[in-house]
């Protein structure tokens, strides 16, 4: 960053110590981090992140392209939604094999992850966008910023976005794979991705309701074997997200019937390994 750019963040930085609330600190700090951190800068992060999964955490992806293409068809129509709200991004999109984990996260730079179990506990294609829909709203949304200033606090954001502090980076990833992969995101950061997700779903055809059909049925069964879906405990399905969602919805009139019927996805669950892929011997990663 340029000398002139140290000077408005250090104005920036100055102005945060007038806000009056915690609250609105953390939203300030948070769009001064989003401010600071380069396109670049997150896609360095999206990639220390992905090595660190396959390389500590031994992940293995799916290749069997009926599975990787049902999860790309999804994609190709909801990421030129997300193209046109934050240009730029290189989209990464992997499967994880892994049928016991119901789960999805991105990462900053654009790395969309679906576990192999929450294609198995998806009912209809709807359901799998709407959740992937959501995953693209954080990317586009910068939530990764607010994350990074929670872990690391705003200074050393700053530092590192300024290029004073390289190795922070390393930390701030080093601390997440820690914590299991990326770090929580806020009840507002997870709203903020449910009106994208509910959006994009909606426009590339597909039902927007289908992220609420999954909170539902996961939580019936998360009843009945709890520690089933992760995916709920990263997304707490709270009544008032749910409802948040259906007015959301009716009040931008979010139309789009696509992906109801489960179509191709009974054919495509058939191919998912139902075991988990085995680690390689001595834990290193595969070839
Ligand atoms: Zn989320």
């Amino acid at each position: 960053m340029s000398s002139s750019g140290k000077l408005v963040a250090a104005g920036l930085a100055s102005l945060l110590g007038l806000a009056c609330s915690h609250a609105q600190r953390g939203k300030a700090e948070t769009a001064l981090a989003k401010a600071l951190i380069s396109d670049q800068q997150e896609s360095q992060l999206g990639v220390q992140v992905k090595q660190q999964l396959e390389q500590e955490q031994h992940v293995k992806y799916l290749q069997d392209p009926a599975v990787v293409g049902f999860v790309k068809g999804i994609t190709d129509k909801i990421l030129p939604l997300a193209e046109k709200e934050r240009p730029g991004v290189k989209w990464q999109v992997h499967v994880i094999d892994d049928p016991k984990t119901v789960n999805a996260f991105a990462t900053p730079g654009g790395y969309l992850y679906v576990y192999s179990g929450l294609l198995l506990a998806a009912d209809t294609p709807a359901e799998v966008a709407g959740v992937l829909s959501h995953e693209a709203g954080h990317v586009v949304a910068r939530h990764s910023a607010r994350q990074m200033v929670d872990a690391m606090g705003l200074e050393a954001v700053a530092a590192l976005a300024l290029g004073k502090n390289p190795s922070a980076l390393s930390q701030v990833v080093a601390g997440a794979g820690g914590k299991g992969l990326m770090l929580a995101n806020s009840r507002e950061d997870e709203t903020e991705a449910d009106e994208y997700g509910a959006r994009f779903a909606s426009g590339a055809g597909y039902d927007p309701r289908g992220l609420i059909t999954f909170f539902q049925k996961l939580e019936k069964l998360e009843g009945q074997q709890p520690g089933f879906a992760k995916f709920l405990s990263d997304h707490p399905p709270t009544p008032d997200r749910v409802s948040h969602l259906e007015q959301y919805i009716a009040a931008n009139h979010l139309a789009g019937a696509g992906g109801r019927d489960p179509g191709d996805l009974p054919a495509v669950k058939a191919k998912i390994p139902k075991a988990p892929a085995s680690a390689p011997p001595g834990g290193g990663p595969g070839s």
